[in-house]
């Protein structure tokens, strides 16, 4: 059965968007059949992956709001083994929307139980607030991935994310895990960085991944490409970066890259 994996942080650009894309391209490119599901109205997952928004018929909004089926959302991306439920600007309403609806928080959930044996991972794209869209990812998910930007106050809003994280495990998730905590955009020259990881690594403990993720700038030019990392420059640190993460993701689950 697939594991479902939620990536967030109720902050803005800390890196979620491009930890998903790439991580699970590298999964992908290790030969791992994955699901990414694009949860953020911005939708930059999806056209980070070569899906023209203007094409998309069906997307999580009509998943959540319309009932359409997960599978007939699914469209493939510019990566063999990795396929995507693109997401819109349509999915900004979707946060009111499902105020009035029963079961809210279930319903990504509800959708994806029919589609877990297809993948070998599902990673969610979580907006960067804590609103129904989080909710219903930590409802679905297994285990909560945690970008953290290495920067001054990084463990700022944090703890409201690990309430958040509670919150979901009390009421509609018990088995709820964190997978792990991936410090991104590290500088590994500067001593702000370094003594950031060792803040992190402190309240973290071992959840937090070995694996640092870098500054670089072929990362933050591959969507205008419509490429994952693994696509526009397998020979970047950027690409190293995200394939050693993916190791690390694979051997904290028990499983071997092919
Ligand atoms: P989020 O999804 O958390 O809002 P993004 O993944 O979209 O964050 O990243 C925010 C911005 O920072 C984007 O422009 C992205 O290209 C850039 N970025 C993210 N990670 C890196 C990195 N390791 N190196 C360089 N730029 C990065
Ligand atoms: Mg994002």
């Amino acid at each position: 059965m697939g594991k479902v994996i939620a990536v967030a942080n109720q902050k803005g650009g800390v890196g979620k968007t491009t930890t998903t894309v790439n991580l699970a391209s590298a999964l992908a490119y290790q030969g791992k059949n994955i699901l990414l599901i694009d949860s953020d109205a911005q939708g930059n997952a999806t056209s980070g992956l070569g899906i023209a928004k203007g094409s998309v018929e069906n997307s999580i909004y009509d998943v959540l709001i319309n009932g359409v089926p997960m599978k007939d959302t699914i469209v493939s991306s510019s990566r063999e083994n990795l396929s995507v439920v693109p997401a819109t600007i349509s999915l900004a309403g979707a946060e009111v929307e499902l105020t009035s609806v029963s079961h809210r928080e279930q319903k990504m959930k509800e959708a994806i139980q029919p589609l877990r044996n297809d993948y070998d991972f599902i990673f969610i794209d979580c907006p960067p607030s804590l609103g129904h869209l989080t909710i219903n990812a930590f409802t679905s998910a297994d285990s909560v991935l945690i970008p953290v930007q290495s920067e001054y106050y990084a463990l700022e809003g944090l703890s409201q994310l690990l309430n958040t994280i509670q919150l979901v495990q009390k009421h509609f998730n018990p088995s709820l895990k964190i997978e792990g905590v991936l410090m991104t955009m590290f500088d590994a020259r500067t001593n702000l960085s370094n003594e950031v990881v060792d803040e992190v690594r402190k309240y973290f403990g071992t959840a937090v991944y070995e694996t640092l993720i870098p500054r670089n700038v072929r990362l933050s030019e591959a969507p205008s490409y419509g490429q994952s990392i693994i696509d526009y420059d397998i020979r970047s640190r950027g690409a190293e970066v995200y394939i050693e993460l993916a190791k690390e993701v694979l051997k904290n689950n028990g499983q071997t890259n092919e």
